[in-house]
């Protein structure tokens, strides 16, 4: 087990309660170790305001094998997340939320715009994948499909994927689709 790894898992699932872009237990976060053969991902109904060490699950990512405490479960969308590592051998973290605001777009007809501010991003609109029931193979195969000429999607009806080098870059990217998902529902009131 990387003690670091799990830490950084910790840290980050706080932020992302602290910052109001997780509703109930629906999320998931991993980090892909240096030698790409085990991904740490958070437990299947993990409530990340109290996530612990224990809550954060190493899975190896060629036969899903993993040890856990507690009959602790990785997560649900763990395929997702293995099928995003291996068709982007640049990323090591990939964020799974409901954020309220992402989220009211992927279930709404509008789509959401790009805006200045982060580079990563290509194209006028965020990617969007059709949707397919959570946890299922098809939502992972779409999914990693999409994200390999993308660092974030939104999942209709679901949720927003992003991914990164590391899952700082995941998370502020995660906070960015949040953030410029809630100027333009702003805008789109202000406008009505
Ligand atoms: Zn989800």
């Amino acid at each position: 087990m990387d003690n670091n790894i799990i830490e950084e898992i910790v840290r980050t699932a706080h932020h992302i309660y602290d910052k109001e872009m997780i509703l109930g237990k629906a999320g998931n976060i991993s980090i892909l170790d240096d030698n790409r053969e085990h991904m740490y991902i958070t437990a299947s109904g993990t409530d990340f305001k109290s996530l612990v060490h224990e809550d954060v699950i190493k899975v190896n990512i060629e036969d899903l094998s993993y040890e856990s405490v507690d009959n602790r479960v990785p997560s649900m969308e763990t395929n997702l997340h293995i099928g995003i590592y291996r068709k982007r051998s640049d990323v090591k973290s990939v964020v799974h939320v409901h954020s309220p605001y992402a989220t009211a777009f992927a279930f709404s007809n509008k789509k959401l715009r790009q805006l200045e501010g982060f580079g990563e991003i290509t194209g006028e609109y965020i990617a969007e994948v059709d949707y397919y029931p959570p946890g299922s193979k098809k939502l992972a195969k779409h999914a990693s499909d999409a994200l390999k000429n993308e660092d974030s999607v939104l999942l209709k009806d679901h949720g927003v994927i992003t991914i990164g080098k590391n899952i700082d870059e995941a998370t502020l990217l995660c906070e960015y689709i949040e953030g410029i998902a809630k100027t333009q529902y702003i805008t789109h009131v202000l406008n009505l």
